[in-house]
C-alpha cells in the first residue's frame, strides 16, 4: 500500500509524507537490508502509486519480478494519523485495492527464482487471508507450494478485527496450523490458532501464553514465538523457552515494530543462529523500528545492528 502520513489531526488538513506500508513489504525490506535475497508476491494497481511500491521495493533491493499490477484496481492506501503523542490511528482504504485482489497466480510466479530454485523460507501473515477469497485461496497456494517443496513456513498472526472476526480468522489459522514451522504472534492471539481451545493454565501452573505455547508445540508448530510490546519477547520450543527483553529505547514510532521484529528472527534464523540468537535480533530489530519514524525507514542494516548498543550522544564519524 502507499502510505500517506500526516502530523496531526487529519480533519486540520496540511500536509501529507507519502511513503509505502505494508506488513510483508515491511518484513521483506528489513531482511534485505540485513543482506538476505527477498522476494515479494504481491499486487498493486496500474497506478502512479503502484509504480512507488514497486520502485521502493526495488530500491531497497526486494525481487519484485513475481508482482503482477492490476488494471481495474487501484493501488491500496492508509492514512497515519499521529493524534497524540502515544496514540496513532491508522485509516485504511484497501477494500475492493489491488492488493485486496491478489490471485494465486502471483503465487506460483513469485515462489520459485528464475532458475527454478524455491526459497529456503516462506513468510505470510494473518492479514493476507482476511483481505477476500482471491487472497485467501493465494495464501492457501503459497503454502501448498511450500509443503510440495519441502519450504519452511512462517506466520505472524497479525490478527486485524477490522478485516474480519475471531470467529473467521481462527477458522482459516486452526487449518493453516500443520503447514506452519515458526509462528509468531501476540499473546493475546495464540488462542486463534489452537485448534481446541482449552483453559486451566492456572490449575497447570503455567500463564496462558505458556500453556497454549505448548499446545501448539504438541499440534506439530516447531517455534512459537510470542511477540511482548516493551516487555521484549518470549521463544517456545520443544527446549523449553527463551526469553529477551526488549532493548532500551527512546520510542518515538510503535508502528512497524512487529513486522521489523519477525526480519530479525527470520534473518538470524536463516543464518543459523539458535534460539537465543534470534531473538537476540529479533529485539534489537524490533527496537530500531521503535525508535525510528516510518514502518521500515529505520530497519538497520547487518553493520547497523551494533548501533544500539552506543551510548547517548554517540557521534559516529
Ligand atoms: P506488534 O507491533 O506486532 O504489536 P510488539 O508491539 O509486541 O508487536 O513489538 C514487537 C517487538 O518490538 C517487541 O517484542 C519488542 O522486542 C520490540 N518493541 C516493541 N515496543 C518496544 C519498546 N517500547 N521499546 C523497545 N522495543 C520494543
Amino acid at each position: 500500500m502507499v502510505a500517506l502520513r500526516g502530523s496531526g489531526p487529519l480533519r486540520l488538513g496540511g500536509s501529507l509524507d507519502v511513503s509505502v506500508a505494508g506488513a510483508e513489504s515491511n518484513v521483506a525490506i528489513g531482511l534485505a537490508r540485513l543482506g538476505h535475497r527477498v522476494r515479494w508476491a504481491g499486487a498493486v494497481g496500474d497506478d502512479e502509486a503502484g509504480e512507488l511500491v514497486l520502485r521502493t521495493l526495488r530500491a531497497e533491493g526486494v525481487d519484485v519480478t513475481g508482482s503482477s499490477r492490476d488494471s481495474s484496481a487501484p493501488t491500496g492506501l492508509l492514512l497515519f494519523e499521529p493524534r497524540l503523542p502515544q496514540v496513532t490511528r491508522v485509516h485504511y482504504y484497501r477494500s475492493g485495492s489491488a492488493g485486496s485482489r491478489v490471485d494465486s497466480a502471483a503465487v506460483t510466479a513469485a515462489f520459485t527464482d528464475g532458475a527454478g530454485a524455491p526459497p529456503r523460507l516462506l513468510h505470510l501473515t494473518g492479514i493476507t487471508p482476511a483481505l477476500g477469497p482471491a487472497p485467501l485461496a493465494a495464501a492457501r497456494q503459497a503454502l501448498e507450494l511450500a509443503r510440495e517443496h519441502g519450504v519452511q513456513v512462517c506466520l505472524d498472526v497479525n490478527f486485524r478485527s477490522r478485516l474480519w472476526n475471531e470467529a473467521d480468522a481462527a477458522a482459516v489459522l486452526r487449518d493453516w496450523m500443520p503447514y506452519v514451522d515458526v509462528l509468531i504472534a501476540s499473546d493475546d492471539e495464540l488462542p486463534l490458532c489452537l485448534s481446541v481451545s482449552r483453559d486451566g493454565a492456572s490449575a497447570a501452573g503455567k500463564d496462558p501464553a505458556e500453556m497454549h505455547a505448548d499446545q501448539l508445540l504438541s499440534q506439530g508448530v516447531r517455534e512459537v514465538v510470542v511477540k511482548l510490546g516493551a516487555a521484549g519477547a518470549t521463544a517456545y520450543t520443544a527446549e523449553g523457552s527463551v526469553h529477551r527483553p526488549a532493548r532500551s529505547v527512546e520510542a518515538v514510532d510503535p508502528v512497524g515494530a512487529g513486522d521489523a521484529f519477525v526480519a530479525g528472527y527470520v534473518s538470524a534464523l536463516l543464518d543459523g543462529a539458535g534460539v537465543t540468537g534470534r531473538l537476540e535480533r529479533a529485539v534489537t530489530t524490533g527496537a530500531f523500528a521503535v525508535a525510528s519514524h516510518g514502518d521500515w525507514e529505520g530497519a538497520p542494516t547487518r553493520s547497523e545492528l551494533a548501533l544500539l548498543g552506543a551510548e547517548s550522544g554517540t557521534v559516529v564519524r
